[in-house]
């Protein structure tokens, strides 16, 4: 475990420097910040407020990396099963870092900010007219983290609207971090894969600033319309019933179905692990009926994993990230 009175200082140190405003933490219960609610204690968490964010980040991450303390990226926590142990190190917290902008020299051009949820980005685009981030309403999490998860649904994923990424990156020459748009490369992504899950030696990743969209415009009626059916059918297929990371295994083509159906197939809905539960009316989702811990949503994700195995000879992919200390790793 790291010295949250150490981290805490070393933090506290940066933030006099920056002008920050936010909230530092330590021991911050990591079950608060995720949508399946479990997780436990990050050494020290801190949430950036509004525009002191990019200047903290950059004075954070080269004194972090510097001195060998682990840091760990959140966005809305809608995609993780954050370890009962918790989080050694650091965890920055980028929900506080929000906002929309939409460009006057160029159509449909439009810039949302790491931080900001995904709904409210496709929220604020259709108010002008712009209907590229429909696909996305009613799906839990933050921009950064859609970005670095390629999410997608509906046939889409984020990189067909993306068009450039600006983030913090470690450079080799000076030991900075510093501020980089990254084009969109659309054969550097793919089903649920994006070049910013690539870490450094040091195990950073890049920190995902902003995303910039391009975004057909569109009759405001017809994009609310279009995102109040994708949020009609999430509520029917059950995605907001109980505390959930959405889908937790990859589908595959190699499988020729859904691998919900694959589970469904094994009569595998309802089947359960302490408090974690394969959702009764989706084999693709698990719950926590209210009381799972980390580690029941784990092992009901191997048992299942495991029968999926057995019988058919798929080997099913996790789509939901393990963070944290698992079993003495942070
Ligand atoms: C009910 C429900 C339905 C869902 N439906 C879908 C769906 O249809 N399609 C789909 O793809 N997903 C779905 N998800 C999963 C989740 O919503 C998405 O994966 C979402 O994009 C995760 O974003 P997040 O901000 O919550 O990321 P987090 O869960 O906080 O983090 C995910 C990863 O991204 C990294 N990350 C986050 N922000 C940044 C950043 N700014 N810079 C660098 N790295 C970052 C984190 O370190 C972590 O490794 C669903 C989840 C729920 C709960």
């Amino acid at each position: 475990m790291e010295d949250t009175a150490d981290l805490r200082a070393l933090i506290e140190t940066i933030a006099a420097e920056t002008g920050f405003s936010g909230d530092i933490r330590g021991n911050e219960p990591m079950a608060a910040h995720t949508t399946f609610t479990v997780g436990g204690p990050a050494d020290c968490w801190v949430r950036p407020a509004g525009d002191c964010f990019p200047g903290f980040a950059a004075a954070l991450l080269p004194a972090a990396r510097t001195a060998g303390i682990p840091l760990f990226i959140l966005g809305g926590g809608a995609n993780l099963v954050v370890a009962d142990a918790g989080i050694r190190g650091i965890v920055l917290d980028t929900s506080g870092w929000t906002g929309v902008e939409v460009a006057d020299d160029g159509p449909g051009i439009f810039t949302v900010r790491s931080g900001t949820a995904v709904d409210d980005a496709a929220a604020a685009a259709a108010e002008q007219g712009l209907g590229g981030l429909a696909f996305l309403a009613g799906m839990p999490g933050a921009i950064g983290g859609a970005v670095w998860m390629n999410a997608r649904c509906y046939d889409r994923q984020v990189s067909d609207v993306l068009l450039r990424t600006e983030v913090l990156d470690w450079s080799p020459l000076d030991g900075s971090f510093r501020r980089v748009w990254i084009p969109c490369r659309s054969e550097e992504f793919s089903y649920k894969r994006s070049p910013f899950q690539k870490r450094d030696a040091a195990g950073f990743s890049p920190l995902i600033l902003a995303a910039e969209f391009g975004l057909e415009k569109r009759e405001v009626s017809d994009i609310r319309r279009e995102m109040a059916a994708h949020r009609r059918d999430r509520e029917e297929k059950g995605h907001y019933r109980y505390p959930s990371a959405g889908s937790v295994f990859k589908n595959s083509r190699d499988f020729g179905k859904p691998t919900g159906q694959i589970i469904d197939e094994l009569g595998l809905r309802g089947y359960t692990v302490g408090g974690a539960q394969v959702a009764p009316w989706h084999g693709n989702i698990i719950i926590n009926t209210g009381n799972a811990t980390a580690a029941d949503i784990r092992k009901l994700m191997e048992e299942v994993a495991e029968k999926v195995r057995e019988t058919t000879g798929f080997v099913l992919e996790p789509e939901i990230i393990f963070a944290g200390e698992w079993e003495g790793t942070a």
